[in-house]
């Protein structure tokens, strides 16, 4: 059985003080089923989110880090100050990221194994474009990135490696993937970690993110490849987050 995970990616919202507010509001939320709850706000809120959520079912995650450990690297976090901070997770490879600040699947995969090296559990993003979806070959597209990101991952780690399948057309669009191409799109992702980690396959969670709400999780959460969902916008409203953890 895997545990679902319902993740809330704040994006570039909410100051330090907007996020113990925001937080405040969160932890009054009664969680009803099992699922595991982590928010991913902003680099330089991470500090005020640690002492509000010590203690509670909320897990802390961030949206990047680097793959060395310390030195010239001016404007970046590496991985001992955000576990210094609490941080449990932390956002890979985002289509946002990909797409403006230059990441790669090599940097994705730098990234994913220093963290499974130093302890935080890496939330790998994948997805395919509109237009490779218009040409058939999303399967292809996803798969590769996850093989990309797992590369040099041994079959011990995998287990604290979640993937979330993100369809870029999908992020921030109000367009979701439907119930039915998620859970077919997330099964050939599964079936690729498959073939290079056997059974290990069945342990790893895969999430869907892409205009994920209050709405429709419980459709896309009914289907038994996906594992939980990457939420972005609705994660930043305390009443459509409540209906989406307790989906
Ligand atoms: C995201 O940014 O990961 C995301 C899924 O955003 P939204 O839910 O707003 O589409």
């Amino acid at each position: 059985m895997r545990r679902p995970m319902i993740a809330g990616n704040w994006k570039m919202n909410k100051t330090p003080a907007e996020t113990v507010a925001l937080l405040t509001e969160l932890k009054k939320i009664q969680i009803r089923n099992k699922a595991e709850v982590v928010v991913c706000p902003m680099t330089v809120s991470l500090f005020a989110a640690g002492p509000i959520l010590k203690g509670s079912d909320i897990r802390l995650g961030a949206q990047n880090v680097h793959f060395e450990d310390k030195g010239a690297f001016t404007g970046e976090a590496n991985v001992a100050s955000l576990k210094e901070l609490g941080v449990q997770y932390v956002i890979l490879g985002h289509s946002e990221r990909r797409q403006y600040f230059g990441e790669t699947d090599e940097t994705v995969n730098k990234k994913t194994l220093k963290c499974l090296e130093k302890g935080l559990k890496p939330i790998v993003c994948v997805g395919e474009s509109l237009a490779e979806k218009q040409k058939g070959i999303t399967n292809e597209v996803v798969c590769l990135q996850t093989k990309a990101a797992l590369c040099g991952v041994s079959r011990m780690q995998l287990e604290d490696v979640v993937i979330a399948y993100e369809p870029i057309w999908a992020i921030g669009t109000g367009m979701t993937a439907t119930a039915q191409d998620a859970n077919a799109t997330i099964g050939a992702i599964r079936r690729a970690i498959r073939e290079v980690y056997g059974d290990m396959a069945e342990k790893i969670r895969i999430l869907y993110g892409g205009s994920m709400n209050d709405k429709n999780a419980s459709e896309l959460m009914s289907q038994p490849e996906i594992d939980g969902g990457l939420i972005g916008g609705a994660s930043l409203i305390p009443e459509k987050f409540e209906k989406v953890i307790n989906y």
